[in-house]
């Protein structure tokens, strides 16, 4: 049975004056390797070069802290439960006396760790999140040659309290916004 039609049939023909020279084919090989040259680049000298991403572009995410440096996440477990890749997993603990200004609410997550290698970026932990404690941002996944690496905890996910390390999270959302009141969502 013939699946396609781009069979072809092969016959032992006797090579031509100017197939047996090779001369032919290789300035042909030539002409084809020197057009390159001359057209745009699809490549980037990565990481000297980065390429520009859509501005709602789902990357590395970041665990937000409020306006004091309190940790948002009371460790709820709806990203856990909306991850369709099951990738996040977390240990909720009770606030203690005296740790007000770390963790806003009374629960906070201890533990926190996301499975890069199982994430697919779909953003729905965002989604879910009642507190605006998570949210996707542009930043690459750096590569490893370490599974381990991958499973991110709260010191990778976590931003910093100084004003230099938080993540600005406004640009994204407020791309996904007007994305959602265009389509009326
Ligand atoms: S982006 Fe999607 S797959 Fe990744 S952790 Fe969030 S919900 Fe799970
Ligand atoms: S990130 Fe949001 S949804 Fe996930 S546990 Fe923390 S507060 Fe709950």
């Amino acid at each position: 049975m013939q699946l396609t039609n781009r069979s072809k049939n092969v016959v032992n023909k006797e090579m031509t004056f100017w197939e047996r020279i090779y001369l032919p084919a290789i300035f042909k090989g030539m002409w084809t390797t020197l057009k390159h040259f001359f057209r745009k680049k699809n490549t980037l000298n990565y990481p000297e070069e980065k390429r520009e991403f859509a501005p709602v572009y789902r990357g590395w995410h970041v665990l937000k802290r409020d306006q004091q440096g309190r940790e948002n996440c009371t460790a709820c477990g709806l990203c856990a439960v909306a991850c369709p890749a099951e990738a996040i997993t977390m240990e909720a603990a009770e606030r203690k006396k005296g740790e007000e200004n770390l963790y806003r609410e009374e629960k906070y997550a201890a533990v926190y760790e996301i499975n890069m290698l199982r994430c697919i970026f779909c953003g729905l932990c965002e989604e879910a999140c009642p507190k605006e404690a998570i949210f996707l941002t542009d930043r690459l996944i750096p590569a490893d040659y370490v599974r381990q690496n991958f499973i991110f905890g709260k010191d990778m996910l976590v931003e910093g309290v100084e004003p230099e390390k938080r993540v600005d999270v406004t640009v994204r959302q407020k791309h996904i916004t007007e994305k959602k009141t265009a389509v009326g969502v």
